[in-house]
């Protein structure tokens, strides 16, 4: 990592918010409902299936969880009355897990029961390594409850990830396959780039040979060339897996997988909690915050 990219990360946490979030516009499609649909209407346009995410985390308080809800069963209703091409994303913590691991599973239930009857599938993403426990075991429930409507996320870099991913593979659950967002200590994760690309090739293969629906998400082109590898070998059909990837990084990949028939979902995130999220793509890529800021310091833009 380049000295810059070091300093811009260990900046992140000071970085006026205002700051933040002129950065990171690329990643949110809004703040508002109307914002997310507008974004996945244009997807549609590219060719591209969406999955909309209601920003919010960790949530604290009951009544924050119960916003979030309401905000799910919005987007829900959205997407059935506009024939949007798009699922929804959700995460245990926004759901109550801090709280509650029943309160979680109840709010989540909800969202389950009206999405389930509208025909709408509803991922859990993962979050860090504490809840990873909580949010398997929430989903191993839920799954049973609403077959085909529910899916999981394994993050390639945690060493225990073979295992869920063999243990999802028998009971053929839907996974999103993604690296991991979350820095995670060296007993439970990998941290290095080749062996977390390893890691993904492992668990990626075990998924699609126990014929698990697998949303690949990632914009890493060696992986992608494995992936498509992988998918010759077991001589899969372009509807027995999917791409998926972020709103705001690498739209020209996303159009070459389009171009060459490949399913490809992009993650829509919206809404006013949008600062955590951002932050952590900052991390990701400082390059982004970097580009950014040359600009702005050359008067190219204005916050
Ligand atoms: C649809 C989707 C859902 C996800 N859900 C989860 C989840 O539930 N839990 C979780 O822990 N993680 C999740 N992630 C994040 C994932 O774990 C990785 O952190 C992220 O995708 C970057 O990894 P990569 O495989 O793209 O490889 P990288 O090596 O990080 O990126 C490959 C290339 O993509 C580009 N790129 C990557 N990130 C950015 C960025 N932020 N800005 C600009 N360019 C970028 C760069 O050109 C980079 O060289 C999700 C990712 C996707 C695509």
């Amino acid at each position: 990592m380049s000295a810059f990219n070091a300093l811009i990360r260990a900046m992140l946490p000071v970085t006026p918010k205002p700051l933040i979030r002129f950065f990171a516009r690329r990643y949110v499609a809004g703040a508002t409902l109307t914002d997310a649909i507008t974004t996945v209407q244009r997807l549609a346009r590219e060719g591209c299936c969406a999955t909309v995410d209601v920003l919010g985390e960790s949530v604290a308080r009951r009544e924050h969880a119960e916003t979030a809800v309401i905000s799910y069963l919005e987007v829900l209703d959205a997407i059935a009355s506009q024939r949007l091409p798009a699922n929804i994303s959700l995460k245990p913590t926004q759901m109550g897990l801090n709280i509650a691991a029943e309160f979680c599973r109840d709010n989540i239930t909800r969202i389950l029961e009206k999405a389930s009857r509208l025909g709408v599938f509803v991922r859990v993403d993962m979050e860090d390594s504490p809840t990873t426990d909580a949010t398997l075991a929430l989903c191993r429930e839920l799954a049973a409850r609403f077959p085909g409507g529910l899916g999981v996320v394994l993050q390639a870099r945690l060493r225990r990830t073979l295992a869920d991913a063999a243990e999802l593979a028998i009971r053929r659950v839907n996974v999103r396959l993604c690296k991991g967002i979350y820095l995670e200590r060296r007993a439970i994760a990998y941290e290095e780039r080749d062996i977390i690309r390893d890691a993904f090739v492992h668990a990626l293969r075990i998924l699609l040979e126990g014929e698990c629906y697998v949303g690949i998400a990632t914009h890493d082109e060696w992986l992608v060339s494995e992936t498509l590898a992988l998918v010759q070998r077991l001589g899969l059909k372009h509807d027995q897996y999917e791409f998926q990837m972020l709103l705001g990084v690498d739209p020209e990949l996303r159009r070459i997988l389009v171009g060459a028939g490949h399913r490809l979902r992009v993650y829509v995130p919206f809404g006013t909690h949008w600062y955590p999220y951002s932050v952590r793509r900052l991390r990701e890529n400082p390059m982004i915050a970097r580009a950014g800021l040359e600009a702005f310091l050359r008067g190219r833009v204005e916050p």
